[in-house]
């Protein structure tokens, strides 16, 4: 069962000039800035209530970022739902019929299990699922 929306990734073109309207205007604070290297990417995370809001920039000409950037421009990545349990709202969509790429979940940050939905079943929106490890989230 989904229990939350967990967050908001937005790609960006640089992360020091896109937190702006974030920390700048809106008062909010970054939480910490990490790089990803096997994902060629630098993520800032920051908190609103308890969502976080991803900011994805690219560290490398064929980062998966630099593609979306290219193709769409800066604006909404992707979006993430929290799971109780990841398999078995993969098992549940795939009775829906609705298409994985992943079809099965994958080790995330943190311990977490992780497993993104077609764009193609929700409007064009890349979606991501997360479940937690036993008894944590955030
Ligand atoms: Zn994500």
């Amino acid at each position: 069962m989904i229990k939350k929306l967990d967050h908001i990734a937005i790609a960006v073109r640089n992360i020091e000039t896109a937190s702006k309207f974030y920390t700048e205007h809106l008062g909010l604070s970054i939480a910490k800035i990490e790089e990803v290297p096997t994902e060629k990417v630098r993520v800032a995370f920051i908190q609103v209530g308890d969502i976080w809001i991803e900011l994805l920039e690219p560290t490398a000409e064929d980062s998966p970022i630099s593609k979306f950037l290219d193709k769409r421009g800066e604006g909404l990545h992707h979006l993430c739902l929290q799971t109780h349990d990841i398999q078995e709202s993969i098992t549940n969509l795939h009775q829906h019929g609705v298409r994985m790429l992943d079809e099965s979940p994958r080790i995330g940050a943190k311990g977490t299990q992780v497993a993104f939905v077609h764009p193609k079943a929700n409007a064009g929106v890349l979606t991501e699922l997360v479940q937690y490890p036993e008894g944590e989230s955030h």
